[in-house]
């Protein structure tokens, strides 16, 4: 088959920034499900198992501008009084509907602790190179939670 809405697509694949390698690995994801970043979703339909994909995503396709907004003074009172706040340490915060919203921290002066709720990736453009390696229809269940369950455990 081919990767179409709720087939299961798994893939090897590496990402560069510039000429910079940032990620790389295998992955299974529901395809039509918003698993994946949307340029990337988007070049992988129709492809089949044997398909090499090299794609180049922009920004808007990919983490999102990088939003200055999204960079905030919070208290240390935030925070867990045991935490550890550093330079550079990823927190995650809530949004109202209970969705993680993971953040970084810039710098901490005193009481004020600067973060930045932008992905680390926004902004930039991202190359991706992917093989297609599995093509197959969803379960279900996989379908009912919108996302990829692994062979017997299931812990959610
Ligand atoms: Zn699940």
């Amino acid at each position: 088959m081919n990767v179409a809405k709720d087939a299961v697509v798994s893939m090897d694949y590496t990402l560069h920034v510039e000429d910079e390698l940032v990620d790389q690995g295998q992955l299974d994801y529901l395809h039509g499900h918003k698993n994946i970043v949307a340029g990337l979703e988007d070049a992988l339909s129709g492809k089949a198992v044997g398909d090499k994909v090299s794609v180049v995503v922009p920004p808007e396709k990919g983490y999102g501008l990088y939003d200055p907004e999204g960079v905030q003074v919070l208290e240390r009172e935030a925070f867990p009084a045991d935490a550890d706040l550093e330079e550079g340490a990823m927190f995650y915060a809530e949004d109202p509907q209970g969705n993680p919203m993971p953040f970084t921290i810039l710098g901490i002066e005193g009481q004020d602790v600067t973060v930045d709720f932008n992905h680390a990736l926004a902004g930039e453009t991202l190359n991706f190179d992917v093989t297609v390696t599995g093509v197959r229809p969803a379960t279900a269940e996989e379908l009912a939670h919108g996302h990829v369950h692994g062979e017997g455990e299931h812990s959610h």
